[in-house]
């Protein structure tokens, strides 16, 4: 089989983590891959071409990742969406709810200005949770979010639903 491999062939899914009954989507070995994560930046930009985006927006951790990569390859900043009591500046800081309980995410309250095009990027889609928390945080800078692009998309948890609902442009990658 000489078939090229895809992105989703180059994540790893790992059970029982970072509990019993979880099967966890390791992206490592797609971002360890030269060939994988050439493949997953280039595809997560591919909607994009020709439009205008000021800033690339990661949540926190392996936003931040694919989130340089990106920022660089457009030739435009990085701001980084964090958990809670990370960021050294002045906070915005937005709340929301966890399966069980509460999180609390952060950003520079100056990292975005009115009117500048953003573009959010993570590792996965579930919920919606956390990238809905990173779309107020933006929205209440004043920016003006052009897409939200995932790696993966677990379609059973209704993330995508969710951000369409607040009028997010949702691009993925995989299911
Ligand atoms: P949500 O807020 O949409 O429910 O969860 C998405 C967040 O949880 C993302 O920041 C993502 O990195 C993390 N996450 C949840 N499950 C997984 C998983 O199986 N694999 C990876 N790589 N991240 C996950």
């Amino acid at each position: 089989d000489n078939r090229k491999k895809t992105v989703k062939d180059y994540i790893r899914t790992i059970v029982d983590f970072p509990h019993e009954g979880i099967m966890f989507r390791d992206v490592t070995t797609l971002f360890a891959d030269a060939r994988g994560f050439r493949i997953c930046i280039d595809q997560l930009l591919h909607p994009y071409a020709g439009e205008r985006i000021d800033k690339v927006v990661g949540l926190e951790a392996r936003g931040f990742i694919i989130g340089g990569a990106i920022a660089h390859q457009l030739s435009v900043g990085f701001v980084p969406i964090r958990k809670k009591g990370k960021l050294p500046g002045a906070t915005l800081t937005q709340a929301y709810t966890l399966e069980y309980g509460e999180a609390v995410m952060e950003v520079h309250d100056d990292a975005i200005q009115p009117g500048e095009k953003v573009l959010v990027v993570d590792d996965l889609l579930a919920t919606g949770g956390t990238c809905e928390a990173g779309i107020r945080l933006i929205e209440r800078m004043g920016g003006d979010i052009v897409g939200c692009a995932f790696i993966i998309d677990l379609p059973d948890l209704g993330g995508r639903r969710k951000l369409e609902a607040l009028g997010m442009d949702v691009h993925v990658l995989c299911e």
